[in-house]
């Protein structure tokens, strides 16, 4: 079964081709095709397709508007220099990971008008990916008719948090309201819980880990038995962690007293709004303290090289992320093991190897030349000794979906069948 997965990013929207075939194999496999569309190229947007040849190639796209970029990326299946299929009827489901459910949506869902509703109305609340998800929903209706579209939600895995560690301590309206911890990257978590058992040999009814899913967002969770019971992340993917350019938690007075300030100065309130949304989500974290860029690499390369503010912001993030592994700990009965994954858990040897040295006191202990050794695999990165195991699971978000859907329709086909 041919399953195209559509992943809408706040600057890019991914998109993957798998082929998927009982028995399903245990371990992700690569996609048939990938093609991404970058939205933040200064001279416009940018398609880059990957075929099944390996062979990639880049271009700018001279489109109005994102639809139409979308329908001119899903053409390059079956019309474009790297075509993988004859036709779009080949494509048997698409899958798309949406950010926000909100509280109604548990599990991998087939997309109909109440659940487009949905996600529309939770763009309130995830103002930037939810619009782009119904984007990629309406060109797939566009271009590929009636095909089943199947939504996985970020906020799903944390469906279960409790009470204590969900609701905000502030007026008892606000649940009411649907103002409360939600949690994101749940794909992610999921594919790195059901990995992490695996590879250590363990059922997930015993398992405890705290996952550390460190990519452009960052967040952190205390899993319990394939559970979720505490997020770094909450209402929306801003609180917590620093960020690549997202600040994560800071006092909410600094907003306020931001708010006076510009409103003393005569600022319409729409334009405050905007502005302090984008210095919270664009212009701080990593970014913002050091001036200089939002990606990991350039930090660490820049901090060797004696710059301060790099120095500075490898220094926080490092206090956030040990601070928040920390307090999630206490979520938990005991701990087996800290996973890291995403861009810069599975690269960063140098954020690895600052987090687990401050959590020595938890029982963590690294292995140096494990943790510098390369490799893109599933790896054990502890000494035999430690107390609790530190794995480095590369996140298959795509592929998750790409599954979840492939059993969903499965599932409702043998349904079917037997009535
Ligand atoms: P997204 O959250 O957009 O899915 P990724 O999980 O791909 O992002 O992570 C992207 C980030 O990973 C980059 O911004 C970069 O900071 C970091 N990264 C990628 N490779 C490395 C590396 N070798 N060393 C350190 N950081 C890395």
């Amino acid at each position: 079964m041919q399953i195209l997965v559509l992943n809408a990013g706040s600057s890019s929207q991914k998109c993957a081709l798998f082929d998927l075939t009982e028995p399903l194999p245990e371990a992700a496999s690569a996609p048939l095709w990938r093609a991404a569309i970058d939205w933040t190229n200064p001279d416009g947007a940018q398609l880059s397709v990957k075929g099944g040849d390996g062979e990639s190639t880049s271009t700018p796209l001279q489109v109005g508007s994102h639809l139409e970029a979308l329908e001119h990326l899903l053409a390059q299946l079956w019309q474009g220099e790297h075509r993988i299929i004859d036709s779009p009827e080949a494509i048997a489901a698409v899958g798309h990971r949406v950010v926000h459910g909100g509280p109604h949506y548990r599990e991998a869902t087939v997309i109909d008008g109440q659940v487009k509703r949905t996600i529309e109305a939770m763009a309130a609340f995830a103002p930037v990916h939810n619009p782009a998800a119904l984007e990629g929903i309406r060109a797939v209706e566009q271009l590929l008719g009636p095909v089943p579209q199947v939504a996985l939600f970020d906020t799903a895995f944390h469906r279960d948090l409790p009470d204590r560690a969900a609701v905000y301590p502030g007026p008892y309206e606000w649940l009411d309201a649907d103002i409360r911890r939600y949690g994101f990257h749940g794909i992610s978590y999921a594919y790195c819980t059901e990995r992490a058992a695996r590879f250590l040999e363990r059922e997930l009814s015993s398992l405890r880990l705290i996952v550390c899913h460190l990519g452009n967002g960052c967040s952190a969770a205390a899993i319990a038995r394939g559970k979720s019971v505490d997020t770094t992340m909450g209402f929306t993917p801003l609180e917590g962690l620093m960020m690549g350019s997202r600040s994560g938690s800071v006092d909410p007075s600094i907003l306020i007293y931001l708010l006076r300030q510009m409103t003393q100065q005569g600022q319409p309130p729409e334009k405050i709004a905007d502005y302090l949304d984008d210095t919270l989500n664009k212009a701080s974290g990593l970014k913002g303290i050091s001036g200089l860029t939002s990606d990991m690499r350039q930090i660490t390369a820049a901090l060797n090289t004696g710059n301060a503010r790099a120095g500075l912001a490898f220094d926080i993030y490092i206090h956030r992320l040990v601070s928040a592994i920390a307090a999630l700990r206490t979520s938990l009965d005991g701990l087996d093991a800290l996973v890291f994954t995403a861009g810069v858990g599975e690269n960063s040897a140098e954020v690895r190897a600052h987090t687990c040295e401050r959590l020595a006191f938890l029982g963590l202990q690294l292995d140096g030349a494990k943790n510098q050794a390369p490799g893109g695999s599933e790896r054990d990165i502890a000494t035999p000794d430690s107390a609790v195991r530190i794995l480095v699971i590369p996140t298959q978000e795509d592929w998750a979906i790409a599954r979840e859907c492939y059993r969903l329709l499965s599932a409702s086909a043998a349904d079917k069948r037997q009535r």
